[in-house]
This record gives structure tokens, sequence and C-alpha cells, in this order.
């Protein structure tokens, strides 16, 4: 088989990574010009005068646990942004290579691709199918330069699913022509397993996970990629070396433990619950077309004057997102799932509107 790396821009491939101070706890730093006293009010563990890990061994390793996957497989970043940012550079040449997507979709691949000069195809989610991904339409469009196929599952800003055919479809007839990249932002809200079990068999895939929604450390700014050893290998030499900072470190380490994995997988289940409550209460609005459903930690809401709703939920203090501009989704807003009072209030506010 052969290595994802021969996908890889090829002036990467043999990167020297920068050499960062050395990590030895155990001797005092004289080595890495900092301060040796601690800023005013630093209550961190390790002291906000020293430079991070980088790549925190111990978080490594427990968000590995997590995932059940070695730690070879795992690269830590500023959340997932930072990991799509990585891939777009790792694999697409300027001016030659590109990307595909399947819009509605997450912004940040386009974006991405786009800072970095490369192409983006677009294949549009199929709205009459519950948005379902066309994979036949995909694999037709694929061409030599289309580095990576970025797929999120549960769709952000729809909601739905990809299906398991669907996906391994892609994996199977893209393996040595892509890397196929699972975005997994809110698998956690989701019914289904995780595609991670399927990088034994598919050394082109990659999942992406995050910290942002199901653990609610959007504002520690904690991801990380899984993938083949080799790719992660490469990331870790481009990856800036204290991309994580003290205080993302250690928030992340903390919900990582028992206790709070027990206390994040309670948090989730009482979004799930609230979810098709929340839904019903929407599709009882006069001005709702159609609630979408969802596999994620909101809905897509088609409406009649989605400016007017919009304008009621901020009148009740509430907003949420109007995605009326993304391709096919006129008249759309997105909901997040709140509290339930918020979404009761939200849902007065809509009957209002
Ligand atoms: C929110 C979200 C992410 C998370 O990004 P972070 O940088 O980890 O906060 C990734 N992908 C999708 C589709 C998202 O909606």
């Amino acid at each position: 088989m052969s290595s994802v790396l021969d996908l890889a821009r090829a002036d990467l491939r043999s990167l020297e990574a920068y050499r960062h101070a050395a990590w030895e706890p155990s001797l005092e730093r004289l080595h890495a010009n900092e301060l040796p006293w601690r800023p005013h009010a630093d209550n961190s563990a390790a002291g906000l005068n020293r430079y991070p890990e980088p790549q925190p061994r111990a978080l490594v390793e427990r968000l590995a646990r997590l995932y059940a996957v070695t730690p070879a497989e795992l690269l830590i970043g500023r959340g997932s942004d930072e990991a799509i940012d990585l891939l777009v550079r790792a694999f697409c040449r300027a001016e030659h290579d590109s990307v595909m997507i399947f819009p509605p979709t997450f912004g940040m691949y386009a974006v991405a691709a786009r800072i970095q000069g490369a192409g983006v195809v677009e294949v549009p989610l199929d709205r009459a199918a519950g948005f379902a991904l066309d994979a036949a339409a995909a694999l037709d469009r694929w061409r030599a330069g289309l580095k990576i196929v970025f797929v999120c599952s549960p769709n952000n800003p729809t909601g739905n699913l990809v299906e398991a055919a669907t996906l391994e479809r892609l994996c199977v007839a893209l393996a040595g022509k892509a890397l196929v990249v699972v975005d997994e932002a809110y698998t956690e809200f989701a019914a289904t397993p995780s595609v991670i079990a399927w990088r034994k068999r598919f050394a082109h895939l990659v999942v992406l996970r995050t910290m942002s929604k199901a653990f609610g450390l959007a504002g520690a700014r904690c991801g990380a990629l899984i993938g083949d050893p080799a790719l992660v290998d490469l990331l870790r030499r481009m990856i800036p070396p204290y991309s994580l900072t003290t205080a993302s470190i250690e928030s992340a380490l903390h919900a990582l433990e028992p206790a709070q994995l027990a206390g994040a997988a309670a948090r989730v289940e009482r979004i799930v619950q609230e979810r098709p409550r929340l839904a019903a209460l929407l599709q009882d609005v006069p001005r709702v077309r159609r609630v979408w459903p969802s596999a994620a930690n909101f809905l897509l809401v088609e409406c009649e004057g989605a400016d007017r709703v919009l304008a009621a939920g901020v009148a009740a203090g509430l907003l949420v997102r109007d995605i009326g501009s993304y391709p096919g989704l006129q008249g759309a807003l997105r909901v997040t799932v709140g509290t339930p009072e918020q979404n009761d209030r939200l849902a007065t506010a809509a009957r209002s509107a």
C-alpha cells in the first residue's frame, strides 16, 4: 500500500521541524529565555511564565485513550480549525491542487483552501434527499490534484449524518487518490458510531474531533486530528510548537478526568433529550415551514420571514444564526439547542414574530 505521504506536497515531506527548547520538567529552566517568576494572579499548574509543552504528552495520551487510537495517530491542535488549515497546507500546492466540499457545509474548509491558494470543488448535498451526499457525483468530479475530500458528519449546518455506506464508498474509491477527512465535531450528539475504527482499513482516512462542542470547551481551543502516523508526524513538524496554551492544556486535561467525562456525557444527554422538544416547539411556530431532523446540537429551521424570527429572538435576548446566504438555504436559521428555559423563550418569541 502506498504511503499517504505520496499525496502530500513533495517539498514538505522532509521538512525539519523548528527546534523548540527541550522539555525536561525535572530541571530548572534557563534555556528558553523565560522570566523566572510567575505573573500576578497566575493560577495555572505549570506557570504562565513558562512555554507550554509542545504536543503535551499527557493530553495526547488521554485523548488517544478516549478515541481508542495510539498516541502516534493523534495530533492536538488549536481546535479542529487548526487541523483543517494544516491539512490544506500540507497537501495542496497553491494554484495547482484543490479540495472537495459538499455545501451547504462548514465554512472553514473553503476558507482554509482559499488562503492556501487551493481550488475548491463543490458537490452540493441533495436537499430533496435530506441533504444526502452523492458519492457517485463526488467520484465523478475527482481528478489529479484534488487532494482532500472534506466530509462533515453530522453536517453543519444541516444536522444530518452522512450514511456509512456512502462514506465507505468514498474511502474505497479514493484510496491512493485523496485524503478523506471526516469532521466529527458533533458526533457525540449522534447515535451512530465514529468512523475512527475504520482507520485500520483506510490509511488515507483522517478524522477530526473537537472539545469545543460536547465537552463545552470552545474557549479552550482544543481539537484532535486522528490519522496515519506518517501523516501525523508530518503535521507535527508543521504545527507551531506552542499552538496550545498552558490554560488550554490544563482545562482539557481536567475535562478528561473520569468524573468530568461522566459529567460531560450527562450534559450531552440533556441536549439530546432537549433537541426533539425544541424541534416540536419550533415546528408549532406559524412562521416555521420546516425543522429538519438533526443528529447534532442544533436545528436547521426553514422560515417564512426568517429575518422576523431572528429579530423576535433578539428582542427576547437570544441570538440564532442566519444561514440564509448558504447555497440552497434561503430563509433558513440555525438554532443551537440551549437550556430548556432558553428554548422555551425562543419558541415563545418566534410565535410572536
Ligand atoms: C464547531 C465545528 C468545529 C470545531 O472547530 P474547533 O476549531 O475545534 O472549535 C469543527 N467542525 C465543524 C463542522 C464545526 O461546526
